[in-house]
């Protein structure tokens, strides 16, 4: 099980698209700050161990404000926790601060929203946000640590995508993250300048796709449903967590499971019911859907795919090829594990027809 834990609100960008404006309110309100203590974490860490969590995810707000960062981290190890980290990744642009972290085998998320400054920037609000960003990627993939990115969409950087995503292969990043933005806090508040329309990103989201096949980099999209994704379906990236049971702690909300939860805060409508998707796919946000209505979604024709078809999770293979098993990296296998057909663009084996997994995928 993945505890996901909120290491409280503060963050020095404050993004356009950053969902948690609302509950940092909410907190300054209810508590006078956006932060928890120390022992509160540790109490955490302990009661989220003891509930059976595997890995432990700290987020934030910005998790690297927090002083007592490296200590929390050291106690999620020494419980045997693996530990991810979501971050903006200014603050490791100091070579030190990313170098305090070596060895706890943690595995680092880092959003970055454009390939150009300005755009970037704009994006935060925070000038000089970009040069910290990218220096602190520079410092992670140079000091080993294993590190995605991830870029949130808005009407701000939706044609930079691809440039973007080339940027990520110029300093080595290789697996990519791209969320479709949520209208909740600052996304909510100014919609109508932040939130676009799929019709609008698909052409670059698609282009983004195809760019990562060919160039053998690993990209996976979030709320971004199936039928927006023809032809490109196995990169959505509620496939792969869809099975995975994740916890979400908030500071001043219970502990909840965030699958249900996510899934309650997504719209379907009703012709998603002749859909060949519809049992897998979660659909977009539910505020998208009340602001645009169901248009845009085509239910796909087709054999229905569902989960229960066998064999769908047989379970994760591993085997070693490419330039990541040069570096002694686990990749996954590419091929039907029914028929050892290649997988390439369809969500089932294009020869077999079986459903493979997401853990098929690299
Ligand atoms: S189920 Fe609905 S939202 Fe999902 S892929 Fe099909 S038509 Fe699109």
């Amino acid at each position: 099980m993945i505890s996901d834990i909120k290491l409280g609100y503060r963050c020095n960008n404050d993004c356009i698209h950053c969902v948690i404006a609302d509950q940092r309110d909410a907190a300054l309100e209810l508590r006078g700050n956006t932060d928890r203590s120390t022992e509160e974490y540790r109490q955490e860490l302990l009661a989220c161990r003891a509930r059976g969590a595997t890995d432990v995810v700290f987020t934030g707000g910005e998790p690297t404000l927090r002083d007592d960062l490296l200590s929390l981290a050291e106690l999620a190890r020494s419980l045997g926790l693996r530990i991810s980290m979501q971050s903006n990744g200014r603050r490791f642009s100091d070579r030190a601060l990313a170098e305090a972290f070596v060895g706890l085998d943690i595995s680092y998320l880092i959003a970055l929203h454009s390939c150009t400054a300005d755009r970037h920037d704009a994006i935060t609000r925070a000038r000089g946000s970009f040069e910290e960003t990218v220096a602190g990627i520079e410092n992670l993939l140079a000091l080993g640590q294993k590190l995605s990115t991830k870029v949130v969409l808005s009407k701000k950087n939706v044609t930079d995508l691809v440039p973007t995503v080339r940027l990520f292969e110029r300093i080595g990043v290789e697996h990519i993250g791209v969320a479709f933005p949520h209208a909740q806090g600052n996304a909510g508040r100014d919609f109508d300048r932040v939130v676009p329309r799929y019709t609008e990103v698909l052409p670059h989201v698609h282009r983004a796709a195809a760019h990562c096949r060919r160039a053998g980099l690993e990209i996976r999209f979030e709320a971004v449903p199936l039928c927006m994704m023809r032809g490109f379906e196995l990169h959505v990236g509620e496939l792969e967590v869809q099975d995975i049971p994740t916890e979400l702690s908030q500071l001043d909300f219970q502990t909840y499971d965030w699958n249900t939860v996510r899934k309650r805060l997504k719209a379907k409508f009703s012709q998603c019911r002749t859909c060949r998707y519809d049992a897998v796919c979660e659909g977009p946000w539910r505020e998208y859907a009340e602001r645009f209505g169901s248009r845009e979604f085509v239910p796909a024709r087709g054999p229905p795919v569902g989960w229960s078809l066998p064999g769908a999770h047989a379970g994760r293979r591993t085997v070693r090829t490419g330039r990541r098993a040069a570096r002694g990296e686990k990749v996954n296998r590419t091929t039907c594990r029914a028929c050892g057909a290649p997988l390439t663009t369809q969500l089932t084996c294009g020869r077999c027809g079986y459903l493979p997994c997401c853990h098929d995928q690299p």
